[in-house]
C-alpha cells in the first residue's frame, strides 16, 4: 500500500464488514438451525445462490454436484481471486440448548462451516458494495460435501471453479484457538486422511475347546500389538504419521470364540512415500500375524484427501497482512495439523493458501470440532471476512 487513497479503501472495506456483521450473524444462525449433511445439501445451496442473485453477481448452481460459483466483477481490470467456504454439516445429534440449535434431528453443523458460509456471504456484500473501485474480480466457491470423501472439491474443479483463477484464498474458524488470532503455515499444513478396514477370518467353536478353533479375538489383539510398531519402528523420527485403529468388531456370546473379527482405523501422513509405506507395511504385519495362526485375512485401504500444501508466497502475504484487519490482535505460524481438508485439492491446481481463524469463545471450555456441544464465539466471521477481504484486496493491488 503506497498511497493514502488504497489504505483509505482498505478502511472502507472493514467499514462495511463491520456494518454488516448482525446479518452474518443472523445468517450463520439460520443455517446452524437447518443443517445438511454431505452430498445431500438442498436448501443452503438455495440460500446462497439467492443472497449472490440479489446482489447481481454472476450465479451457477449445481457446479460439481451441490456447489454453488458466484462472481463478481469489479470495475477495474486486474486478476481473479477466489474465495472459498464449505457448507455441509456433520451426523451428530447437537447437545447445545441455545435458541438457534439444529432443528433437524441427527445433523449439526459441528465443524463450523456454517460460520465459513456467514462469513463469505457477509463479505461478498461488502465487495459488492465497493466493486466500482475493486481492481479485479472475485470468484466466490461455495463447496458442499467437504466431510465426506470423495468431497466436493474435486468435482467443482472438474466443472470448472476454478478457471481463470489467479489465486486462492480459504480459513477454517477453529474454536479451540484464541479469538483475534490468525494461524498459517507454509508448505504441509494438513494431513492424508486415508482409512482401512481388516477383517481376519479364523475358525469358529466352543470356548471350551480352543484347540479346535482359530481364535480371531486372539489374532486380533496380536496385530493390535504389532500394528504400533509400525509407526514407531519402520516411519523414520523426522517423518510425521499417525496409525490408529478406531474399531473392532468380534461380538458372540461368552462361550463362543469368534469366528471372524474385523478392525477398521485411520492413518495420516504428508508425504506419497511415507503414505504407500504405511499402506504396505499394515499388510505386511497382518500377513505375518495371520500366518503365525494359520488364519485368513482381507485388507481394504481407501485413500482420502492429499495432504494441504500451501503455496509459499501466498502464506507469507497472508502472514503479513493479517495483522491489519482490525480484530486480529495475533498472527502466529502453526504446526501441521493431522486432520484432512479437501481444499488440498484446489492448491494442486492454483497458488493461494489456507489458514485457521481462531474462534474460541472467552472464559469458557472449548469444545473440539465434530463434538455435539461444538460452538463458536461469533465474532470471529468478522476477524474471517475482513482477512479474506483485505487479502483480496491486497492481492489485487500488489498485481496489477
Ligand atoms: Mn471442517
Amino acid at each position: 500500500m503506497e498511497h493514502a487513497w488504497e489504505v483509505e479503501r482498505m478502511e472502507q472495506l472493514f467499514r462495511f464488514i463491520e456494518e454488516g456483521f448482525d446479518e452474518m450473524v443472523a445468517i450463520r444462525r439460520h443455517l446452524h438451525q437447518y443443517p445438511e449433511l454431505s452430498f445431500e445439501e438442498v436448501d443452503t445451496p438455495k440460500f446462497i445462490a439467492a443472497f449472490h442473485e440479489k446482489l447481481g453477481h454472476e450465479v451457477r448452481t449445481e457446479v460439481g454436484g451441490r456447489g454453488v460459483v458466484a462472481t463478481l466483477k469489479g470495475g477495474r481490470p486486474g486478476p481473479t481471486v477466489a474465495l472459498r467456504a464449505d457448507f455441509d454439516a456433520l451426523p451428530i445429534q447437537e447437545e447445545n440448548d441455545f435458541e438457534y440449535k439444529s432443528k433437524v434431528d441427527g445433523a449439526m453443523h459441528a465443524c463450523g462451516h456454517d460460520g465459513h458460509t456467514a462469513a463469505l456471504l457477509g463479505l461478498a456484500k461488502a465487495l459488492n458494495t465497493i466493486k466500482g473501485d475493486l481492481p479485479g474480480n472475485v470468484v466466490f466457491i461455495h463447496q458442499h460435501a467437504e466431510e465426506l470423501p470423495p468431497g466436493g472439491a474435486i468435482a467443482m474443479i472438474e466443472d470448472g471453479c476454478l478457471e481463470g483463477v489467479d489465486v486462492i484464498f480459504g480459513t477454517h474458524l477453529w474454536a479451540t484457538c484464541p479469538l483475534g488470532e490468525i494461524g498459517y503455515r507454509s508448505g504441509e499444513f494438513m494431513a492424508a486422511p486415508d482409512r482401512f478396514v481388516i477383517k481376519i477370518q479364523g475358525y469358529g467353536g466352543h470356548g471350551s475347546t480352543p484347540e479346535l478353533t482359530k481364535d480371531s479375538i486372539a489374532i486380533a489383539g496380536q496385530l493390535i500389538v504389532n500394528m504400533q510398531q509400525i509407526v514407531s519402528r519402520r516411519v523414520s523420527a523426522l517423518d510425521s504419521a499417525v496409525v490408529s485403529i478406531c474399531s473392532i468388531e468380534g461380538k458372540n456370546p461368552f462361550n463362543i470364540i469368534a469366528d471372524s473379527v474385523t478392525l477398521g482405523g485411520t492413518v495420516r501422513t504428508f508425504k506419497e512415500e511415507v503414505r504407500q509405506h504405511i499402506e504396505n507395511e499394515i499388510e505386511r504385519v497382518i500377513r505375518g500375524t495371520c500366518l503365525a495362526a494359520d488364519a485368513d485375512y482381507t485388507y481394504t485401504y481407501t485413500r482420502g484427501y492429499p495432504a494441504l500444501v500451501n503455496h509459499q508466497a501466498e502464506t507469507e502475504f497472508i502472514a503479513k497482512i493479517a495483522n491489519l484487519a482490525p480484530s486480529v490482535t495475533s498472527v502466529q505460524e502453526y504446526s501441521p495439523q493431522m486432520g484432512g481438508e479437501d481444499f488440498a485439492y484446489y492448491l494442486q491446481h492454483v497458488k493461494g493458501t489456507f489458514f485457521y481463524t481462531g474462534a474460541a469463545i472467552p472464559g469458557r471450555e472449548s469444545y473440539p470440532h465434530h463434538h455435539p456441544k461444538f460452538d463458536f464465539d461469533e465474532r470471529a466471521l468478522l476477524t474471517a471476512a475482513q482477512v479474506l477481504g483485505n487479502a483480496t484486496l491486497q492481492y489485487m493491488e500488489n498485481n496489477q
